[in-house]
């Protein structure tokens, strides 16, 4: 018998080759069939006539193939197959990029049904429209809404969907149900097992939207009851209290290179509030990429060291604890003992260096007050007896665990004050759905002098007028990044990105270059990095794993390739990474081929500069999943394209009143076993 733990190989017809495409796609047991969920639909219903198609529209048309052929541009070194369709009304060219193998698939009065935007180019045409081919044994697929998959070579949609469906006939699969039946009665939801099959055998686009409102509260529902767990705890615990002492802020602000910006005031002052008010502190401070995010933090921890407490600080790389290390030496020069540093490599206890040992004894004698450090201050127990901060850095870089470990760093039943720090632009309504009680700090004004972005968005045939301006700027001495996108298939990606190093290589002969990727040993990516800061290379080709925080100011173009595969907000705190000395600077963005030129997205990227609305804007538009891009939110929801703001405040009120209901139901034992990992997180998030 097939249940939903069945191996996939066991369905009739899956043999060898196509269980490994099956594998590829993360489809292991049946069960994984069924969560493989159709990302959109193309309604076959809304048939028109090919003379009636108008540019901009999307259509659904149907016809004969006639002029199937396969070329290769050798300007572009791109591959396309292109074919004419035609009805009685009209015809329409078809072309497809870089699967040469349709040219076979196709022949000459095939009857084909076509789906996808009108475009024109010379003449109307659709570009890499969805397919069927018509035929005797498919014809019952056409007609109706197709869910459309996530694919990969050696298989089609059609086989897809074929498979799920005989999978379905031989299991009946029923779902684990997280929310109790009174609940899915009383906010009008289908059960999860109701859902997932709409989902791949639709009957109307409203049913398809409800069951995937109904999968996005199943996927945030567990995070959410944890949040309101771990915020009636913390209402209930006490912290240090951490007496603001205005004089004494004023006289390290008033020794500062530069003024406040109004932003950086009222978040060090939202800080000092929640420090003094003797419950643990749970705030999020928001700000772009050169927001001047570290200073607050350093007057956070000031202010703890004066008032007899210690603040540990995690960066995620040696290079950014490094950083804060020495803006803290500098703009703190009365503590320069009590500043400590802690990486694998660098040991400092004040200025002085030191033996590991020698560092954890400062730390716990309070010798240390301000703990700067990397993954390595997570590696010993500290039980400090006088922590009252923790400052995390770019918190979405730290794993659950990690997090955890350092809440766990005080001896006393006082729980520490916990500030994170964040450069992804969520915006407010989002984060507060998100996290609940948690408290937000947003920087939205850059520090005044700061260098406008301009941001351009490229065809392949501009490229050279790309490249000479990056020559032009490297002969005024100026550095370059330049990044490769992140492809699914790691292996290809690194291919790809040494590809593009060596490319390069060749294209600027007499400058120095050097390549980062995720590959890489962590001391090797290190190095190259250090190298790139110190300006000892011109041009730095990397993927996204080059940090985010990094401070080079000496940099003033990044020229990102692929740029429709990245978020708004990666793609807005890559561009951060330069305009940050006093050089005017540069966005380049180039996209896999000229169909992307239309982008709306990455139009909107190229006008608007604040992050913040930037990221209302993606929200809006897109959902919570393009937000963040590919793992960015630190978050491991399984489908975040389903997670919109009424998915977020719908499972809020769905876990209050799970909640309530009495402990021994059993819908909510199931539920509260899948919050744990998100219990043993030190934040609310
Ligand atoms: P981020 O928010 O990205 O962490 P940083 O804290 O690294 O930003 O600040 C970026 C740069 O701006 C640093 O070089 C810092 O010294 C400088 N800076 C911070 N605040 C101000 C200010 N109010 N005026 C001018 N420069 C500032
Ligand atoms: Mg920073």
């Amino acid at each position: 018998m097939l249940t939903l733990n069945t191996k996939i190989e066991r369905l009739a017809s899956v043999g060898p080759s196509v269980k490994k495409t099956l594998n590829k796609l993360g489809i292991f047991y049946l069960e994984d069939l069924f969560f493989h969920l159709p990302f959109r639909y193309i309604d076959f219903t809304q048939k028109i006539p090919i003379g009636q198609a108008q540019v901009g529209q999307m259509v659904t048309l149907q016809g004969q193939l006639v002029s199937i052929a396969s070329r290769r541009s050798f300007r572009s070194r791109l591959s396309f197959t292109e074919a004419t369709l035609v009805d009685n009304t009209g015809e329409i060219k078809l072309i497809w990029f870089n699967q040469p193998y349709l040219a076979k698939q196709f022949k000459e009065g095939n009857q084909i049904i076509v789906a996808g935007k009108i475009d024109r180019f010379k003449t109307n045409q659709l570009t890499n429209p969805y397919f069927e081919i018509i035929d005797q044994e498919n014809n019952s697929e056409t007609g109706k809404i197709i869910p459309i998959y996530h694919l990969t070579a050696g298989i089609t949609n059609l086989r897809l969907l074929k498979l799920v469906k005989l999978a379905y006939q031989s299991v009946q699969p029923m779902f684990v149900e997280l929310i109790a039946d009174k609940l899915l009665s009383k906010f009008k939801l289908p059960n999860l097992t109701e859902a997932i099959s709409e989902l791949h055998f639709p009957k109307s686009t409203s049913a398809i939207n409800k069951a995937r409102l109904r999968v996005a509260v199943e996927d945030v529902l567990p995070q959410q009851v944890a949040a309101q767990i771990k915020q009636k705890a913390l209402d209930s615990s006490t912290a240090p209290d951490i007496k603001t002492d205005v004089e004494f802020i004023k006289s390290i602000i008033q020794e500062l290179p530069w003024d406040l910006t109004n932003a950086q005031k009222r978040a060090t002052w939202d800080i000092l509030q929640d420090l003094s008010a003797g419950k643990p502190m749970n705030r999020l401070l928001e700000g772009d990429v050169g927001s001047g995010k570290t200073v607050v933090a350093m007057l956070a921890a000031a202010m703890t060291n004066q008032a007899g407490f210690q603040t540990l600080i995690l960066a995620p790389t040696e290079i950014l604890a490094k950083q804060h290390y020495k803006t803290f030496q500098k703009l703190l020069p009365q503590y320069a003992g009590q500043i400590g540093l802690l990486t694998s490599g660098i040991v400092l206890s004040g200025k002085n260096s030191a033996s590991k040992d020698q560092w954890w004894e400062d730390a716990q004698s309070e010798q240390l007050g301000i703990m700067v450090g990397t993954h390595a201050l997570l590696k010993q127990d500290l039980s400090l007896n006088k922590l009252g901060l923790i400052i995390i850095d770019e918190q979405h870089r730290f794993g659950v665990g990690q997090r955890a470990f350092l809440g766990k760093q005080h001896q006393s039943d006082m729980v520490p004050h916990l500030l994170s720090m964040s450069a992804t632009p969520i915006p407010r309504t989002l984060a507060l759905s998100l996290f609940g009680g948690l408290q937000i700090s947003q920087l939205k004004s850059l520090p005044t002098g700061r260098q406008r972005i301009t941001t351009q968005l490229f065809s392949e045939s501009q490229r050279q007028t790309a490249y000479k301006k990056i020559a032009s700027e490297i002969a005024d001495g100026r550095q370059i990044f330049i990044i490769t996108p992140k492809v699914e298939e790691t292996d290809s990606a690194v291919k790809s990105v040494k590809a593009e190093y060596e490319r390069l290589q060749k294209l600027f002969p007499k400058n120095r270059l050097g390549l980062v990727y995720g590959g890489l040993k962590s001391a090797d990516k290190e190095l190259v990095m250090n190298q790139f800061a110190e300006g000892k290379l011109d041009i730095l080709v990397a993927t996204t794993v080059i940090e985010i925080g990094i401070d080079v100011p000496n940099a003033t173009v990044i020229l990102i390739e692929g740029a429709e595969n990245f978020g708004l907000a990666q793609l807005h705190q890559l561009r951060g990474r330069v305009g940050r000395g006093q050089h005017p600077s540069y966005c380049f963005l180039f996209t896999t081929d000229d169909q992307h030129l239309d982008n709306e997205r990455l139009k909107s990227f190229e006008t608007i500069t604040d992050g913040f609305v930037l990221a209302e804007h993606d929200l809006a538009q897109r959902g919570f999943g393009d937000l963040f891009g590919q793992d960015q939110s630190g978050f491991n929801f399984r489908y975040p394209k389903f997670i919109t703001l009424e998915a977020l405040k719908l499972s809020q009120e769905i876990a209050t009143d799970m909640l309530l209901l009495p402990a021994n139901d059993e819908h909510k034992a199931q539920l509260i076993k899948l919050t744990k990992p998100y219990l043993e997180q030190v934040h609310l998030e």
